[in-house]
């Protein structure tokens, strides 16, 4: 097997194809090869490599590509002519960790490697510039030593000493960027961190270059198994076996020099699709600086750049002084990298993610990927390549990633509350959205409130989590490419970055801006599409789409198979969720309608009757209530099918369990404290989910099945009466045998019947069943013969297939989830092999009897990406959802039939 792939000078043995093998960054630095773009030399570790590390340790693993990987190494010696370890003439690499997809942060890159005591003179003296070169090895021995040696911290109570020492010498001299510090700066700095080693290894700093190699590759493989990748994995669904590969790449340097940059950028606006080339990059600078927030980032294009000081308050000349663009500043390399980054849209068909390096005037491109973007830059892009040409339809709709369109349905803040709204800063718009919370200073505290806003000075993969569990991200520091912006971004939470007023302090835990001081549990709000900050919580409104958003939509209803419906309690929801394209409603769950206000008394009353004549007395209250809900439900629904699930829930859920509330229950019925308290205590269950609940209710209760039956049907008739098309479902819940529907079934068509007799009028209806008991999927031939439809209830399904309660699965899923013994939570994707197959089986089973049978699904899964694929793989007509789940349900139907 070969393990080793080597690229440069316009050659290449991998490409973009290769993905899997070279992962997203190895494959992309041979494609750019290929395609004549400028990329330094070297190769590619596979990810093969990782998987047979992580399985058999590093000496079987490195005795099989260690010679492969002398060999490369020498092909980028002759391509540089610079010889790795040499004393004169010293190839320096790069040794950078690249999965199949970017895991922002989460892998670490070592920069300047081969470089010791020795060879630091030989670049020293080879390139006549002694700074540049003691700026690289103080760089290396800190990377070098953080990732290899151990020596990052991983609290936050702990000080990087490297930091502390380059913060003391700076001080002492009395200055504040790293650049101006001069080479004997530099050197006191490489002796103190050389000591710094010495004191935390017990060892001096390594010195041999090929050791330094090794140790490094063998720390990328381990980094695949580091806790932030592994949560990244967990969160992003990212399975554990796709293993890192390693690059080693022959150094380009951005730091020799007024003439030198390093930089990233986009080839259109990550936030908001815009198409126009943007970025950042500094001067002398190397790698992650422009990132890691070093130093104030500058815009590559000169737009870009007075936007900036526009959004910073920055006045013309000074940005023109301090700030230039990359535009103005080098604008020859300029043009060449506004040349490239147009090429490599064109080729790979989609927005590009650059990193570059600029050498003494030279370009240099370092990385290409296609670019993370927010929900609306998502839509934008893609319907903008369609229309400019580059994609067609389908692919464009499958560069919908259907759960990000989530970001764009949600709420910004109303005009009125921004009106009287406190402004506290701005910073940059980093990713869109409005967010309001409690300030948290710690990212591993941003479970302290319901609702937190992280506020750092910048942040770090380690505060990932915490971002996570954040309604929104705050920075004082950073640009747009930032890491609180980029993560912030993929995860489509609200951010603000790099609000340069405001003075954090971490020690006191407040936040200072303007003589104001906000403290931790404070309430602030964010504007992530304005990059406003504003005190307060502010309150938000629904979002307004797009005409974008409708294409998408339309090329959705345009490729679909299945339909969508609504899981709707309400006209208000179901509404909603027509605008979003929901044709009809799966699931409308009765009992929500008894918890409001008087009606849950007559509610009550029915369950604490002694007897029939005492439910029906109390079910006759209930009646007109369910009857006008229903009526709002039809209106709403004018045209489609309307799915109505008679009473589900164990009826103990209804009754009050204080004493004050039975005491008042008492009272209204005429009994004792005594008797209710009684009556209370004989419907607890054991096992309510699996107890006196779905149709066993309305079997031993069936006037219930008749009250629900009747509103229903008279709902419609009235409605029909109005000369609107109503299509009432009636479905009956829990059935998991033949007898339990028939019995059913007899009792809503006698109804029915009734009703229209007395009516005069009638109206054409269904009667199908709920498929949530495995028994019911496996003699589904049986079930169908009597039902008109099935519809799976999956939350329930899954519930019983699987054996894990829903409520009290939360205290093993997680450890299952963090433990591979289970991929992802089964109530949100759905099991495939399991309880798809439940799934799968019951529609054989129930088609082979009832060609006609219409099965759709109406379970959490209904408008989970992954899991609307399957059902249309298994053949169902329809799933519904909640309704701001519907627009990706639609999308991932569509996608699902591509
Ligand atoms: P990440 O996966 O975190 O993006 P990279 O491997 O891309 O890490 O490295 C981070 C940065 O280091 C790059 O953007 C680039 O600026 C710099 N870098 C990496 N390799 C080289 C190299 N061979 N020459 C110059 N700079 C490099
Ligand atoms: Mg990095
Ligand atoms: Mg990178």
């Amino acid at each position: 097997s070969k393990y080793i792939y080597t690229f440069g000078d316009g050659k290449a043995e991998g490409s973009a194809a290769m993905k899997n093998l070279l992962g997203g960054k190895g494959s992309g630095l041979a494609e750019m090869n290929l395609i004549g773009i400028p990329v330094p030399p070297g190769f590619t570790i596979t990810t093969e490599a990782c998987n047979l590390y992580t399985k058999n340790g590093a000496e079987n693993t490195f005795a099989l590509i260690k010679a492969d990987v002398e060999k490369a190494l020498h092909q980028v010696e002759e391509l540089t002519k610079m010889e790795f370890g040499s004393a004169e003439n010293p190839l320096l690499v790069s040794v950078r960790s690249g999965a199949r997809v970017s895991m922002p942060g989460m892998m670490d890159t070592i920069l300047n490697l081969g470089l010791n005591d020795v060879s630091v003179e030989g670049l020293s003296k080879r390139t006549n510039n002694p700074r540049f070169a003691w700026d690289s090895y103080r760089r290396f021995i800190q990377m070098f030593s953080d990732i290899v040696l151990d020596m990052k911290p991983t609290t936050k109570e702990d000080i990087d000493p490297f930091e502390e020492i380059i913060e003391g010498v700076k001080h002492a001299k009395g200055v504040k960027q790293d650049t101006e510090l001069d080479v004997d700066d530099l050197k006191t700095l490489v002796a103190k961190y050389k000591e710094a080693v010495k004191a935390k290894t017990g060892k001096d700093f390594p010195q041999e270059p090929q050791q330094q190699l090794w140790r490094a590759i063998q720390a990328v493989f381990d980094s695949w198994n580091n806790d932030r990748a592994k949560y990244y994995r967990i969160l992003n669904k990212i399975p554990e076996d796709w293993g890192t590969a390693v690059n080693v790449q022959a150094m380009v340097f951005g730091n020799m020099g007024n003439t030198s940059a390093t930089g990233v950028g986009f080839t259109r606006d990550a936030s908001t699709g815009e198409n126009i080339f943007n970025g950042e990059y500094l001067i002398n600078a190397q790698g992650e600086d422009v990132v890691a927030g070093i130093r104030t980032p500058q815009q590559i294009t000169l737009i870009g750049s007075k936007r900036w000081a526009e959004l910073q308050g920055v006045a013309e000349e000074v940005r023109k002084a301090q700030f230039p663009s990359l535009e103005e500043s080098l604008p020859e390399t300029y043009q060449e990298l506004k040349n490239v980054q147009e090429k490599l849209e064109q080729h790979f068909k989609d927005m590009q993610d650059i990193e570059f390096t600029i050498q003494n005037g030279k370009l240099w491109l370092l990385q290409c990927r296609n670019g993370k973007r927010t929900g609306a830059a998502m839509v934008q892009i893609a319907c903008d390549l369609f229309r400019e040409g580059k994609i067609d339809e389908k692919t464009a709709l499958k560069r919908i990633e259907p759960n990000k369109l989530d970001e764009l349905l949600h709420p910004i803040f109303t005009p009125e509350a921004l009106k009287t709204a406190k402004f506290v800063a701005k910073g940059l718009p980093a990713s869109p959205g409005a967010a309001s919370g409690q300030i948290v200073f710690f990212a591993d505290e941003a479970k302290k409130f319901a609702q937190s806003i992280l506020v750092r000075i910048e942040t770090s993969p380690e505060d990932l989590e915490g971002m996570n569990i954040a309604r929104g991200i705050l920075t004082a520091r950073g640009g747009m490419t930032s890491h609180a912006a980029v993560v912030a971004r993929g995860m489509g939470k609200c951010c603000v970055c790099g609000a340069g007023s405001l003075n954090i302090n971490y020690k006191q835990r407040t936040l200072e801006v303007n003589g104001k001081i906000y403290a931790e549990g404070d309430w602030i709000s964010l504007n992530g599409s304005t990059g406003d900050v504003f005190e307060g919580k502010l309150q938000t409104q629904e979002a307004q789409l797009s005409g974008d958003f409708g294409l998408i939509m339309d090329w959705a209803e345009k490729y679909t198979r299945m339909y969508v419906r609504t899981n709707a309690d309400t006209p208000k929801d179901a509404q909603i969720a027509r605008k979003f394209g929901a044709k009809g409603i799966g699931l409308t769950r009765t009992e929500h309608m008894f918890f409001e206000g008087e009606r849950i008394k007559a509610m009550r009353e029915m369950i604490l009757a002694s007897d029939l004549a005492g439910r029906q007395t109390a079910l006759a209250k209930l009646l007109p209530f369910q009857r006008t809900d229903f009526e709002g439900i039809f209106e709403a629904m004018n045209g489609y099918g309307v799915t109505i699930r008679l009473l589900d829930p164990p009826l103990h859920e209804f009754v009050p369990h204080e004493t004050a509330q039975q005491q008042e229950l008492a009272q209204e019925m005429g009994l004792t404290l005594d008797q209710v308290k009684q009556k209370v205590h004989e419907l607890a269950e054991f096992n309510p989910m699996l107890g006196h609940r779905g149709c066993r209710l309305g079997i031993t209760y069936p006037e219930i099945t008749e009250m629900q039956t009747r509103a229903i049907i008279e709902a419609a008739l009235n409605i029909k009466a109005k000369g609107l098309d109503v299509k009432p479902e009636i479905m009956v819940p829990l059935v998991g045998n033949f007898n339990e529907l028939e019995h059913q079934l007899k009792v809503v068509r006698k109804t029915a019947d009734a009703v229209f007799k007395e009516r005069n009028d009638t109206i054409h209806y269904l009667v199908g069943t709920m498929i949530e008991v495995p028994r019911a999927c496996l003699v589904a031939d049986q079930i169908g013969q009597i039902a008109e439809f099935f519809s799976f209830g999956t939350n329930d399904l899954t519930q019983m297939t699987l054996g894990f309660s829903r409520d009290d699965a939360g205290k093993f899923l997680p450890y299952y989830i963090t433990n591979g013994i289970l991929k992802v939570d089964p109530f949100q994707v759905l099991d495939r092999q399991g309880v798809g197959k439940m799934v799968e089986l019951a529609v054989k089973n129930g088609k082979s009897t009832n060609p006609n049978l219409k099965v759709g699904i109406c379970g959490e899964h209904g408008g989970e990406p992954s899991s609307v694929e399957f059902f249309h793989i298994v053949g169902l007509d329809y799933v519904s959802c909640s309704p701001f789940r519907v627009p990706i349900a639609r999308v991932a139907a569509a996608i699902a039939n591509l």
